[in-house]
């Protein structure tokens, strides 16, 4: 009896959960040795088949999953999981029930408030989980993380939008015999990962979704929302392709990208940046 609730203990120390801590244990992480993650990521409908928390979960698994091989990667290292804040902009699907969405602008100050409120107690470093790529919520992110890295001596990052925004997807993935940069929101990607991960809150009627296309970064698109651009269930790709083999394969790529991060972020090395088409984009973007 005694032994198996030392063991319970231990794998709770595996994972720290910040909201189930006292001030008095948070005091008592050592603020050079301790990592923060914090999932950010709106609730947006994803199609007529996966659930709106698709991108939110997906951020939060991946950061669990990193934590797991960090602590065996880094033990002498502590790592954090904030509570995953469901808030991001997401305007443009926002004629379907169930998208809620925020201006960048509270993007940007609830990354200013979570990292100025660890860093003004010492704490150095935090890794920012977004699975939402679009250009407004970004910008608050990034805007957020500049904030805290002027005012404090605190490390931040955001890894996925370097990696999206730069193909990397594209340039690593197993070969599949047609155009994956097409698969834009809920399409063979997203459903992919959500069959491998969350099997039971796929719908079926996924097999039987038409491929629908539209390049989301054109101009001619700025300011329309989904259904002005006949997106009428809320999707774009060919979600009926989705595979739970790739699915594996692009989580375990998304776990990936953290633990790399992490230990960079830690290490104060150089991480990729978003690209410079991007960027741009994020400075003409005005606030929504
Ligand atoms: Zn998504």
């Amino acid at each position: 009896m005694k032994k198996k609730t030392t063991q319970k203990k231990d794998t709770n120390a595996k994972l720290l959960k910040f909201e189930e801590l006292s001030w008095k244990q948070i005091d008592g992480l050592e603020r050079e040795k301790t990592i923060f993650f914090l999932p950010i990521s709106p609730l947006e409908e994803h199609g007529p088949h996966l659930p709106v928390g698709t991108d939110l979960l997906t951020a939060r698994d991946s950061a669990v999953e990193a934590i797991k091989i960090l602590n065996k990667k880094h033990p002498e290292l502590t790592y954090v999981m904030l509570p995953s804040v469901p808030i991001g902009y997401c305007k443009f699907n926002t004629d379907f029930p169930g998208s809620i969405s925020t201006s960048g602008r509270v993007v940007r100050d609830i990354v200013y408030s979570v990292g100025s409120s660890l860093a003004s107690h010492g704490f150095k470093f935090l890794v920012i989980c977004s699975y939402h790529m679009a250009v407004g919520h970004l910008k608050g992110i990034y805007k957020g993380m500049g904030k805290v890295m002027s005012k404090y001596d605190m490390k931040v990052c955001e890894p996925w939008g370097p990696y999206f925004h730069n193909n990397e997807v594209e340039k690593r993935e197993p070969k599949l015999g047609f155009d994956t940069s097409k698969e834009l929101h809920a399409g063979f990607r997203e459903t992919s990962l959500m069959k491998y991960q969350y099997p039971y809150l796929v719908d079926e009627s996924y097999t039987k979704l038409q491929s629908i296309y539209r390049d989301l970064n054109s101009p001619a698109v700025l300011g329309k929302t989904f259904k002005q651009l006949g997106l009428k269930d809320g999707y774009v790709g060919s979600p009926a392709r989705a595979d739970a083999d790739y699915g594996r394969w692009f989580f375990s790529e998304t776990v990936d990208v953290y633990v790399k991060a992490a230990i960079a972020l830690y290490e104060g090395k150089q991480l990729p940046e978003l690209p410079q088409k991007i960027k741009l984009m994020m400075k003409s973007l005005f606030w929504q």
